[in-house]
Order: structure tokens, then sequence, then C-alpha cells
């Protein structure tokens, strides 16, 4: 399997390279070239199958032959082998036609680590016995940084290099992110909202001069394989409420867009999606874009539900590609439009191919936490904000009764226990396996979000290319 970038100008990688890439050099996203198809057989033959097991099924065919089957599954296994539930993502009943699909049993209680979890053995497989050193550079909302850092601390051949923004992160995120005293983690705090962060992120990548001294790859959902490790779920789920049979709906809190453009993925492959919710908050770009075809970015307004305080989704790129005919010359044009004027129209084609799988979503505050509220009444479920939005947007979703509706459960509620507390009046307990997190001692450095303090800082420790 090779990938292509969204931009069209870059060279085809094999997957172990575009893992270790993360953006393609002409400032795309990478995708593979086709999209491998289950057969109805296929998918039925996933029933019953461990999670570990499904996620060797799902991967196999986008890894080519960067990897065994046996190597793929030793690291499935490990990988999933971290998380606290049995079922590692288990589904849970609220009523008649709503469930959970619960994310967060992972070491640091967000979906993220679902994949995460894996990319860290992915990098560290690809790398060993290479004179390589990869230079990880990203920025977080919160979840991506925490995820990232724990399945890369203290691992050769890596340093990490994690931009959140000053006060914009819940003190658990914050945490889980500082107490980590690794020698190759590095936190830095920039003054600025995630846009800012990520922005100075990809300016970095950009600059010949600071790249080209380094190897610098991403963790963040620009990185392929995240996507890919976040197909699986879409199956494990869909199979147990009775596809290929029956077509599952998935509502999705969104951000950058990659979880559901992971719902994407599974669809393109053959599962039966009825529709694939794209729920947001106040910060509705995504909305927008779906509903009316305008995709421009307003300032970011801070709300409970901090991963998802995104104005600009850099994976909506890989589906206006898709579906636009996969003519990089055209996203490269239309995206230098949109970073020129931070606004920018989709193709009738885009518009209506999204329509044809997408609905979209803004959830206001008070419906969240009437959702929070709603969950708890009906299921006994503490639910967190993020997933909060995507249940409100599910339940008044226009979809046919018989149609089962998974809300993805983005984080376990105790990530963000004040907001759910303020929500709802009860309490989360932060789960035993993070420990006495409030205890230990933090470290980062706080920078202003300029490009050369930031670079500057990275130069002076990061590892020179050999
Ligand atoms: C990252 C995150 C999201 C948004 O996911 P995207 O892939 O960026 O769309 C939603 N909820 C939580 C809890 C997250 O950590």
């Amino acid at each position: 399997m090779r990938y292509i970038s969204t931009r069209g100008a870059a060279e085809p990688l094999d997957f172990r390279a575009a893992t270790l890439a993360g953006l393609a050099s002409d400032g795309g996203l990478y995708l593979p070239e086709y999209w491998p198809t289950l057969t109805q057989e296929e998918i039925s033959g996933l029933r019953g199958l461990s999670y570990a097991e499904t996620a060797v099924r799902i991967m196999l065919p986008f890894v080519g032959d960067t990897l065994t089957e046996a190597e793929l599954r030793a690291m499935c296994e490990a990988a999933y082998g971290r998380f606290s539930h049995a079922a590692v993502t288990p589904l849970v009943q609220l009523d008649q036609r709503h469930f959970l699909l619960e994310l967060f049993h992972g070491p640091t209680l967000a979906f993220k680590d679902v994949a995460l979890q894996f990319l860290g053995l992915l990098f560290e497989k690809f790398l060993a016995g290479t004179d390589q050193h990869l230079t990880i550079v990203g920025a977080t909302s919160g979840d991506t940084g925490s995820a990232a850092i724990d399945a890369l601390a203290g691992r050769e051949h890596v340093d990490v290099f994690m931009l959140h923004p000053v006060g914009r992160v819940s003190d658990v995120q914050r945490r889980q992110m500082t107490t980590v005293l690794a020698p190759n983690i590095h936190n830095i705090a920039i003054h600025g909202d995630f846009d800012q962060a990520q922005a100075l992120v990809k300016a970095m990548f950009n600059d010949a001069a600071f790249a080209g001294r380094f190897t610098l790859s991403a963790v963040n959902s620009i990185n392929w394989a995240r996507l890919m490790a976040q197909v699986v779920y879409y199956f494990y789920a869909a199979v147990r409420l009775g596809a290929p049979e029956r077509a599952v709906a998935f509502s999705v809190p969104t951000g950058n867009f990659g979880d559901v453009f992971a719902g994407y993925v599974a669809a393109q492959m053959g599962l039966p999606v009825a529709k694939l919710i794209v729920a947001t908050n106040v910060n509705d770009i995504l909305h927008r874009a779906l509903s009316a075809g305008d995709y421009s970015a307003g300032t970011v307004t801070p709300t409970a539900a901090p991963s998802m305080d995104i104005q600009v989704s850099s994976n909506f790129e890989r589906l206006l590609f898709d579906l636009g005919w996969r003519d990089g010359g055209a996203i490269a044009e239309q995206m230098r439009g949109f970073e020129t004027t931070k606004a920018m129209r989709l193709t009738n084609a885009q518009s209506e191919g999204a329509a044809a799988l997408f609905a979209s979503d803004r959830v206001e505050p008070g419906d969240m936490a009437e959702a929070m509220r709603w969950a708890c009444a009906e299921a006994g479920q503490v639910i967190d904000p993020h997933t909060a939005i995507g249940l409100a947007a599910a339940r008044r979703a226009d979809l046919p009764a018989d149609v089962p509706v998974v809300t993805l459960a983005t984080a376990h509620a105790a990530k963000f226990g004040d907001a759910v507390e303020r929500a709802t009046g009860v309490r989360p307990a932060l789960p035993g396996r993070v420990g006495d997190l409030f205890d230990r001692e933090e470290r980062y450095t706080t920078l202003d979000g300029s490009f050369a303090a930031v670079s500057g800082f990275i130069a002076e420790r990061a590892m020179p290319r050999g």
C-alpha cells in the first residue's frame, strides 16, 4: 500500500515512511492510494473477535509489507493490553436506541490512547536498529498531548516537544503531561489558543531551515497511522449491533475531524454506516461547512469541551480531497486560498458528497448540560462534556427509528470533573489507574507564542539529523 499527499506534489511513501513523516513535504496529508474493502463475509467474521484481533484484520491491508501479520498482532496485543477494560472499547446501552462507545479506558482517560498507544509501538518498531532520531513536535488542546506523552515517555530514538495553550486545558489534562519527567519529554505552555499553537507547529514543519536540521514528525491526527487505528472501533461496535446486516449511525464529538474521518474510512471499507453525525460546540466551523458549504474560521471561544475548541480542522482536507476526485492540485489551491483568507466555499461535488454520509449539529452549553443530566437520570451514566455534545446531537438527529445510534464517549468524566459537577451535581472520581496525579511534581516551560521563541527552544534541545 502506498500513501499519497492530498496536495499532489509530494512523493508517494510506504506505510513506514508515511508514519514517520506525519505531514507531507508539500504541506498536504497522507492518504492510502485506494480504500481496501472488506466483503460482507469478512465483516461478519469479525463477530466475537477480541479488540486486538479486530485491529489486526482492519489494519493489515494498510500496513502493506512494512510489518508482518505476526508483528502487527504482537503490537495490537501490547497496545490494547494496557486498557483497563477487557473489551477495550465497551458499548453501553442508554435506552432503546442510544449507545455509548466508551473509548476512555486507556492510560490517560481519553480516546486518543486508542491510537497513540499503538503509534508509540509503531515508532519504536520502525526506528529500532536505525540511527534515525525523531523529533516529535505537536500542539494539543489537552488529550493528544497526554496520550502521546504516555505512549512515548522514555522511548529511545524519540524526543517529544508538546505545546499546550496556557489556561485552556483542564488541571487533570495539564498534570497528565507535565508530571511525566522522562528526559525525552518537553512540555511547552504557550500564550494563545490551540489554533495558534497548531499554526506554530505547521510553521516549523514548513520552515525549510528549521525542518532541515531535524527529523520532524507528528503525533496529532495529521498522522495517518492514528486515523487507521481509530477505524477499528467503528467496525468493532457496528458488528456488535448487527452489521453488516444492519446499518449503524455514529455521533462523534468533533474538533480536528480526525475521529469522524476514521468513521468515513470505515464506510469506504464497506461498513454499513447509516450516518456520521459531526457534533460541534459553539466553535462550529464544521457544522457551517457541512450544512452550508461555508468553511470559514472565526475566533475560538473557550468552552467546557476544550478538545473541540478548534476553528481549523486539519483532517477536513482529507475529506475534501477524497470527495473532490482526489485532485491534489485543486486541493492545494483551495487550501492555499483558505490559508490566506481563513475562508473558503466547498465545491458542489464536495458538499453533495459529504451530505450523503454526514449530518452535523452545533450544541449550545445548555443542551450539553441537559444531555449530561439525561444520561445520569436515564441510564446512571456520568458522561464528560465532549461526550455530552455528541449525545445531544445524537438524540435530536433525524434518523429512521430502527437505526441504532452510537455516541462516541471520547473522555472519562473525571478528566473534566468541574464541568460535570456543575451540570449534574455529581463529582466523578478519578480512576485508580491515574494514581496520585495531584501530588506529583510538574515540569514545563512557558513561552510567548512567537515562532522565534518556540523554534529556538526546540532547536537548542532536539537531536540534529545524523
Ligand atoms: C480530541 C478530542 C475530540 C475531538 O476529536 P477530533 O479527532 O479532533 O475530531 C473530542 N473529544 C475529546 C475528549 C478529545 O480528546
